[in-house]
């Protein structure tokens, strides 16, 4: 049974927030429902990361080995994103995960997508239909949500700071 995906690359030096907790919790039941048979032999970690202009999500391992990390891209952390994007861009690194890119497992093939590995391994784990749905949503919603999103990131930035109260840090395991 792998471990649960309770942390963030950023580890004690950026406490997890709540809403990066949300995506470790889903991480692990995409995996239990999906990836069950794929052992995870380092530590997975998940969170909101740097809002990228395009992409949407990522997996790297660091140079040790020992912690491999998806990250969604921030502007993604925003209420009306549905949970089934989150599931589609997790379920897309995982798949990488799966076929030993940015993971310790064996390479399934040299390059990460080639000839529609990625597709095929989520179309037989039953997520097809999840990478269908990204890629229309990533097509006609994700553009105006982008743009919305950089604005108020950018409003904010000019707001005075006020001091955030202390909360107790997650628990990491
Ligand atoms: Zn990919």
């Amino acid at each position: 049974m792998p471990g649960s995906a309770i942390a963030t690359w950023n580890g004690a030096s950026q406490p997890m927030t709540p809403r990066d907790q949300r995506l470790a919790l889903l991480l692990d039941e995409i995996w239990r429902a999906h990836f069950a048979d794929i052992p995870r032999p380092n530590e997975l970690v998940v969170g909101f990361g740097f809002p990228w202009k395009w992409r949407l999500g990522r997996i790297r391992m660091s140079l040790d080995a020992r912690i491999s990390e998806i990250t969604l891209n921030g502007l993604l952390d925003r209420p009306e994103v549905p949970c089934e994007i989150y599931i589609a861009i997790m379920a897309h690194e995982i798949v990488h995960y799966a076929q030993g890119f940015a993971s310790p497992l064996p390479r399934a093939q040299r390059h990460a997508h080639a000839h529609g590995a990625v597709s095929r391994e989520l179309a037989q784990r039953g997520l097809g239909a999840t990478e269908l749905l990204l890629h229309e949503w990533g097509e006609h919603v994700w553009p105006r949500l982008r743009a919305q999103a950089m604005v108020e990131r950018q409003q904010a930035r000019r707001q005075p700071l006020v001091p955030v109260p202390c909360t107790a840090r997650a628990n990491v395991v």
